[in-house]
C-alpha cells in the first residue's frame, strides 16, 4: 500500500466511531478543486508511511479507536487494498471507505468479502459532465457500475458532491438524484477555498456563501440513515 498520511484520531469521519484516518497515495482523477495535490500528483508526494507502522498503530490503539476511513487519493487504485483491508478488519475494526467509483470491480469485491461497513462515493457531476470536473477521461459507465453496486450492498453507503459554483452548480442536481436514484443518504459538501488546491485559478472565482449552501442542502440532502 503506499500510504500517504495517517490522521491518528478524528470524531468526525466516521458517523458514531473513534476512528484513524489513513490517506493513500495516488489518484486517477485531477479535480480542480481538490486540496490534496500531495496526495495525488506524483511531484508531490511525501514519503510513505510504511503499512507495518500503520498496522502497528492500529493494534496498539484497539480498544481506544473502533473505526478506520480509508480515503485518499483514490483508495480503489491501490493494488494491495484488499488485503490491507483484510489485515485491518483481523484487528477488529469497522471500515469506512472513501472512493470516487471509478473502479466498480475492486468495490465489488470489498463488499463481497465483508471488507467496508460503510462506503462513502463522490458523485463529482453529472454523467456527461465528469469529464470536466474531474479534469480526466474516464468511462462513465464504471460509475454508473458503481452506483449500483452500492445500491444492492446491503450495507450504509452515501453518494456525496462538492459544490463549486464555477464548476458544478446547485442546478447539476437534480441530474446528479436522477442519477443516483431514491438512495437513503445523500451529501452535499462545501468547496473549501485554500492555498493547495490543484487549480488554483478557482481562488479568483465567485463561490456560494454558507448561507447558499445551507439552503441547497436542505432542498437537496438526504440523511435517513
Ligand atoms: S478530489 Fe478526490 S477524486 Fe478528485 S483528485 Fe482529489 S483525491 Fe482524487
Amino acid at each position: 500500500m503506499r500510504i500517504g498520511g495517517l490522521q491518528k484520531l478524528s470524531l468526525i469521519d466516521y458517523p458514531g466511531k473513534v476512528a484513524a484516518i489513513v490517506f493513500t497515495q495516488g489518484c486517477n482523477f485531477r479535480c480542480p478543486y481538490c486540496h490534496n495535490p500531495e496526495l495525488v500528483l506524483p511531484e508531490y508526494f511525501g514519503a510513505v508511511i510504511p503499512e507495518e507502522e500503520v498496522l502497528s498503530f492500529l493494534k496498539r490503539r484497539r480498544g481506544q479507536l473502533t473505526g478506520v476511513v480509508i480515503t485518499g487519493g483514490e483508495p480503489t487504485q491501490q493494488r494491495d487494498l484488499i488485503l490491507f483491508l483484510q489485515k485491518i478488519k483481523g484487528l477488529g475494526y469497522a471500515i469506512k471507505l472513501d472512493t470516487n467509483g471509478s473502479h466498480p470491480r475492486v468495490l465489488k469485491k470489498v463488499i463481497q468479502q465483508h471488507l467496508a461497513d460503510h462506503i462513502a462515493m463522490d458523485i463529482k457531476a453529472p454523467l456527461n459532465e465528469y469529464q470536466k470536473v474531474t479534469g480526466v477521461k474516464i468511462a462513465v459507465r464504471c460509475i454508473q457500475e458503481s452506483i449500483g453496486i452500492l445500491r444492492l450492498s446491503g450495507i450504509p453507503y452515501e453518494f456525496r458532491t462538492t459544490l463549486v459554483k464555477p464548476l458544478i452548480p446547485a442546478n447539476a442536481l437534480p441530474d446528479i438524484m436522477a442519477l443516483i436514484g431514491d438512495t437513503p443518504r445523500y451529501v452535499v459538501q462545501m468547496f473549501k477555498p485554500g492555498e493547495k488546491l490543484l487549480d488554483k485559478t478557482l481562488l479568483s472565482k465567485s463561490h456560494y456563501s454558507e448561507e447558499e449552501i445551507t439552503a441547497i442542502k436542505r432542498q437537496y440532502e438526504r440523511r435517513l440513515s
